[in-house]
């Protein structure tokens, strides 16, 4: 297993750890200040600066980039509406490859309207087989850019609002049906605060690979837990075996950036220098 205390050369942060806190150029800042070498942007916090300003910015400060948050979202009611996703998709995938990302990381959708409170329907089969066909034809366009697509899988509390694809058995499936090669185009992201509890963990982990483990994304669980989405835990505080879960990914051959992701309106409230020496000295310890 990596020894991380020593340095930062595998930490990333999400840019919506201090989404609240600070503007996207001011993040990349505060992050090469510290030698975190790499981030993941979210899409808006992109398109508030603009595509050509924050790839220029990146590159000047030389730091890499994890992933890009996010596409996916691809079921809908009807025919255009499909093809809005994919064609929203498409463009995900053109500004990932625009900031030199490693990977897009995608939150499959789910019931189309849940995410407002108004789901359109109850029919979370066809969701989940509207995902399918999104990927699929998302994949080859991707792949044409040397994009590789990350399915990222939610916790099944949120499989009615952001995503029906709930566990890392059921997103390796989708890898194994639409890139049976293993090309490293398909893959996942695997994020703690999603996947800590399932009791198949372990065994996919192994069955994933180095090929399939694109972004490893970590925070922790707070018991309670006060919000579905917004109430994730700074590592160390919550329950979830940090340690253990990293030492599985690399067991299965995954070598790359350990990304630290937390939505939480309590730390969202913290000075941002408070928060990010935080993130780097838990990473340092507890990760
Ligand atoms: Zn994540």
């Amino acid at each position: 297993m990596r020894e991380l205390s020593g340095d930062l050369r595998h930490l990333s942060i999400n840019s919506a750890t201090a989404r609240n806190q600070l503007t996207l150029p001011a993040f990349i800042e505060a992050c090469a200040r510290r030698g975190i070498p790499a981030i993941d942007p979210w899409r808006d916090q992109v398109h508030a600066v603009g595509l050509t300003q924050v790839a220029r910015h990146v590159k000047d400060a030389g730091l890499a980039l994890t992933g890009y948050c996010r596409g996916g979202f691809f079921p809908a009611v009807d025919a255009a509406g499909l093809r809005a996703a994919l064609e929203d998709n498409r463009r995900a995938v053109d500004e990932a490859k625009a900031l030199g990302a490693s990977c897009l990381v995608l939150v499959a959708g789910a019931l189309p309207g849940a995410l407002c409170g108004t789901p359109a329907h109850r029919n979370i089969g066809l969701a989940r087989t509207q995902v399918m066909d999104g990927i699929a034809a998302t994949l080859d366009y991707a792949r044409s850019l040397s994009v590789p697509l990350a399915i990222e899988p939610l916790h099944p509390m949120q499989a009615a609002d952001r995503a029906c694809i709930n566990t890392l058995e059921q997103a390796l499936d989708i890898c194994d049906a639409l890139d049976p090669s293993r090309s490293g185009a398909l893959g996942v992201a695997l994020d703690v605060y999603h996947t800590w509890w399932d009791p198949k963990l372990t065994a996919q982990i192994a069955r994933a690979g180095r090929e399939r483990l694109l972004a490893y994304h970590v925070c922790d669980w707070l018991v309670p837990t006060r919000d579905l989405v917004n109430d994730r835990g700074m590592m160390g505080d919550g329950i979830i075996e940090l340690k253990k879960i990293r030492s599985l990914l690399e067991r299965a051959g995954y070598a790359g950036y350990v990304e630290v992701e937390i939505f939480s309106q309590a730390w969202w409230t913290r000075p941002a220098d408070e928060l990010l020496d935080t993130c780097v000295a838990r990473y340092q310890t507890v990760v």
